[in-house]
């Protein structure tokens, strides 16, 4: 349900128009400007939410790529790994759930899976309920809860990290995913699910473009797992429980996923280099942002990896 603007907060109450009156909320920040909307929903576990569109009377920044351009510019120094320092490439897995071209490994945290007993169990109280009963109704707002616990750590942990490597960086690439297709594959449907990579895409494009930085996602089919970062050599096969590779050409060893992003970074600064990040891709980067389409061919096999079914 929408209210418009006559909505007012006052002290810790939300005061939506006269026939409901003022009701207690409590607010997960502070915000200025003019209250545009007011939204309030209410989730399956029966409880209330309400979010505001505030208008903050500011104009949305100019997009830069300022700190990678000239950087990316310069071949020689574009293989380099100390340059790009503004600039990070991000390759999305499931054993962990984001390596980075400066080597940090950032671990899926498997909400589901944490919550996976609990939420059985109050599942299997629910269908031992008899139809139509107060206590069915009941055992399934506790299964409800469960849900949304678990959607609401998700959600927590895919903010922090966006939002750190957003504070951090000017030009953010990522590789563009098929999660859809890749949900089609029912064993891993869960897992996939569960750990929110368009989720996290989504969070990484509007905080960056909300402070003027770029978000690019560099094309699928591009090969950045089997591309050595350093001399271009591309390995034929690069088997998926391989996660440490040396170059036969210029004998650097690799870790697979550190690789693989810093192919993503050098991409994606390649492609800014050109000066046509919006039309590189022929004109994919930006419509690709939000949808998400086909499969790829290094993720799905990534997630099928041994490494992968050992963890869960
Ligand atoms: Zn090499």
């Amino acid at each position: 349900m929408s209210y418009p603007a006559n909505v007012k907060f006052e002290g810790d109450y939300l005061k939506l128009n006269r026939k409901i009156g003022k009701v207690y909320c409590r607010s997960h920040r502070d915000f200025e400007g003019t209250i545009k909307t007011v939204t309030i929903s209410k989730n399956s576990d029966g409880k209330y939410y309400a979010s505001v569109t505030v208008d903050d009377g500011l104009e949305k920044p100019e997009t830069s790529t300022e700190g990678a351009e000239c950087t990316a510019a310069c071949d020689s120094d574009f293989k380099s790994e100390s340059v790009g320092g503004k600039a990070i490439g991000i390759d999305l897995g499931l054993t962990d759930f984001a390596v980075t071209s400066d080597g940090s490994k950032f671990d899926n945290p498997r909400h589901l899976a944490k919550h996976q007993q609990n939420l059985k169990r109050k599942q299997q109280k629910l269908s031992r309920k008899q139809k139509g009963s107060n206590t069915r109704d009941k055992a399934r707002r506790l299964v409800a809860k469960v849900h949304s616990k678990i959607s609401r750590c998700r959600e927590d942990f895919l903010h922090k990290l966006s939002r750190k490597i957003v504070n951090e960086k000017q030009v953010i690439a990522v590789e563009n995913l098929n999660v859809k297709g890749m949900v089609k594959n029912h064993k891993l449907a869960k897992a996939i699910s569960d750990c929110g990579w368009g989720m996290f895409c989504t969070m990484v494009k509007y905080k960056a473009e909300n402070e003027g930085k770029t978000y690019i996602e560099v094309d699928r089919f591009f090969p950045s797992s089997k591309t050595c970062h350093v001399c271009l050599n591309q390995v034929e096969s690069l088997p998926l429980d391989i996660r440490n590779w040396t170059c036969e050409h210029c004998q650097t060893t690799h870790d697979r996923d550190i690789n693989a992003s810093i192919n993503i970074r050098n991409e994606a600064l390649r492609i800014i280099s050109l000066g046509t990040s919006e039309t590189a891709n022929g004109g994919n980067v930006r419509r690709l942002g939000g949808k998400i389409s086909c499969l790829l061919d290094a993720t799905p096999n990534e997630i099928g990896s041994p490494n992968y079914i050992a963890c869960n």
